[in-house]
C-alpha cells in the first residue's frame, strides 16, 4: 500500500490538477472515522460534501451492495430489471411524490430537472419555442456540466469554458423582491434553488424565504425546483431542508406551512450513503409525464446495484433516526461555536442547520486563516475543508454520538485558540 507521500506524488504526477486537496491521504473509513495509510485516525467533518451522511462503509449499505453485485449489476433501460420498480415505489413513497427519474451524479440530476422544466414550459405552460428561462441565484452551486456552469458566477467555474447555454436569469439569493420582478417575464419556466447554499458557505435564507419563493412561482405558473443534493436526506435536521421545522423521518402529511413541497426535487450524494453514485429527480405525474420514451436517459441510471444501495441507504436514515440526531447535535455544535466566537474574537459568524454548519473567519486575521486552521485541524485529528472565502464548513456523518461530538468540539476549540 503506498504511503501518504507516495499517494500524493502519484496524484500530482499522473492526475489532472482540478482539485486542491488538503494534504492527507485516506485509506480506510468506518462510521465517523477515516484513517491514513500510516494508521492515523481522523474525525471526518466533511462527509464527502454530505454524501456520507450514514457514515463510512455502513454495514447495512455495504451488505446490500455486495448481495446485489453478486446477482445483477447492469441491464440498461433497454430491459426492465427487478430492483428498479421496487426502488421507485419505495423512494417515491419515502419523499411523497408520484414519480422518480433515476440518474447517477448530482449534475446529471440537475440537468434532468432543467430539461423537464423546459419541456413542461413548452408543453403545459405554452412558452414559445426556445424561449423558456429558468431563474437561478447568485453564488449557486449545482454541478460542473457546461449548461450548469453557464449560470454560475464563480470565475474559476466559468473562465474559458464558454460559449455558455442561454436561458437563465440570475437573481440574488434570499431576495423575494428580485424574484417577484423576474417572474413578471411570461417565459419563465421555473426557479432552481438550493434551500441552503452549501458551497457558497452554508448560507441559510430567511425562515419564510422558501415558502414565499414557492408561492410566488406558483402564482406565476412557474415550477419551484429544489436542489437538495447537499441539504437533503437528514443533513439539516429534517428529511429535506424544505421540510423546515418538521423532523419526521420519512414522508408525512405535513402541515403546508411546515413543508414547502417543490415541484421538482433533486437528490444525490447521501441517496447512496456515499457508496455508489445515485441521483434522482422526483415530481408528481402531471410534470414528470412530459418526458416520453427516447427523450432522456442514462445507461447506468436506475441500475439494480444503485437501486439496492439507495433503498438500504434510505432505510438507515430512518432506522437510526438520523434527522433527530442531526437536529440535536447541530444545536449543541452551534452553541459551542458561538461560545468560541465570543471567547476568541476570530470568528465573525456561526451559521447552519442540523449538522450542516459553518464558521466564517475574521478577514483581519489573514485571508488564509480558514485553510491554515483546516491544516492544523488535520494535525489535531479532524478533517474539514474551507469553502469559498474564509469559511470552514463542518458536516460530520450523522451517525455521530453526542460524546464524539463533544470530543470534536474540543479539537476545534483548541485549534482555533492556537490562532488567537
Ligand atoms: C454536489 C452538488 C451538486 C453536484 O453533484 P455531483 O454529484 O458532484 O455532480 C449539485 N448541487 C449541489 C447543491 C451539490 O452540493
Amino acid at each position: 500500500m503506498p504511503s501518504t507521500k507516495d499517494s500524493i506524488s502519484l496524484e500530482d504526477n499522473f492526475g489532472a490538477h482540478n482539485y486542491h486537496p488538503l494534504p492527507v491521504v485516506l485509506s480506510k473509513g468506518d462510521g465517523v472515522f477515516v484513517w491514513d495509510p500510516e494508521g492515523n485516525q481522523f474525525y471526518d467533518f466533511l462527509s464527502a460534501y454530505s454524501a456520507v451522511n450514514q457514515g463510512h462503509c455502513h454495514p447495512k449499505i455495504i451488505a446490500a451492495l455486495k448481495a446485489q453485485a453478486e446477482t445483477l449489476t447492469l441491464t440498461s433501460r433497454a430491459f426492465y430489471n427487478d430492483v428498479l420498480g421496487p426502488y421507485e415505489k419505495f423512494v417515491t413513497g419515502y419523499f411523497g411524490f408520484d414519480k422518480v427519474l433515476p440518474m447517477n451524479t448530482g449534475a446529471e440530476a440537475v440537468e434532468t430537472a432543467i430539461k423537464i422544466c423546459r419541456k413542461w414550459a413548452y408543453e403545459k405552460k405554452g412558452v414559445p419555442e426556445n424561449e423558456a428561462k429558468i431563474i437561478v441565484c447568485t453564488n449557486n452551486f449545482h454541478g460542473r456540466t457546461t449548461t450548469i456552469i453557464s449560470f454560475s458566477n464563480d470565475p474559476d467555474a466559468q473562465n474559458n469554458f464558454g460559449p455558455f447555454t442561454p436561458g437563465f436569469i440570475k437573481i440574488e439569493y434570499n431576495n423575494l423582491e428580485q424574484l417577484s420582478m423576474a417572474l413578471e417575464d411570461k417565459s419563465v419556466a421555473g426557479m432552481l434553488v438550493e434551500p441552503i447554499q452549501g458551497e457558497a458557505g452554508v448560507m441559510v435564507p430567511d425562515s419564510n424565504y422558501l415558502q414565499k419563493a414557492r408561492d410566488l412561482c406558483h402564482q406565476n405558473n412557474a415550477l419551484f425546483i429544489a436542489d437538495e443534493i447537499q441539504t437533503g436526506i437528514a443533513r439539516t435536521g429534517s428529511l429535506l431542508a424544505v421540510c423546515g421545522d418538521c423532523s419526521c423521518e420519512g414522508h408525512c402529511e405535513r402541515q403546508p406551512d411546515h413543508y414547502v413541497k417543490p415541484d421538482l426535487l433533486i437528490l444525490g450524494k447521501a441517496l447512496s450513503g456515499g457508496v455508489y453514485p445515485v441521483s434522482a429527480v422526483l415530481a408528481d405525474a402531471d410534470i414528470m409525464n412530459v418526458i416520453k420514451p427516447g427523450q432522456h436517459g442514462s445507461t447506468f441510471g436506475g441500475n439494480p446495484l444503485a437501486c439496492s444501495v439507495a433503498i438500504a441507504a434510505l432505510e438507515v436514515v430512518q432506522d437510526e433516526h438520523l434527522t433527530s440526531n442531526a437536529r440535536h447535535l447541530g444545536e449543541i455544535f452551534r452553541e459551542k461555536m458561538h461560545n468560541l466566537k465570543e471567547e476568541t474574537g476570530l470568528i465573525t459568524e456561526v451559521r447552519g442547520r442540523g449538522l450542516l454548519n459553518a464558521i466564517e473567519m475574521d478577514e483581519s486575521a489573514g485571508s488564509h486563516t480558514a485553510w491554515d486552521i483546516c491544516v492544523r485541524l488535520k494535525e489535531n485529528g479532524l478533517l474539514a475543508k474551507p469553502t469559498h472565502g474564509n469559511i470552514i464548513r463542518f458536516a460530520p456523518p450523522l451517525v455521530m454520538t453526542e460524546e464524539q461530538l463533544h470530543e470534536c468540539i474540543e479539537i476545534i476549540s483548541k485549534t482555533v485558540r492556537e490562532f488567537v
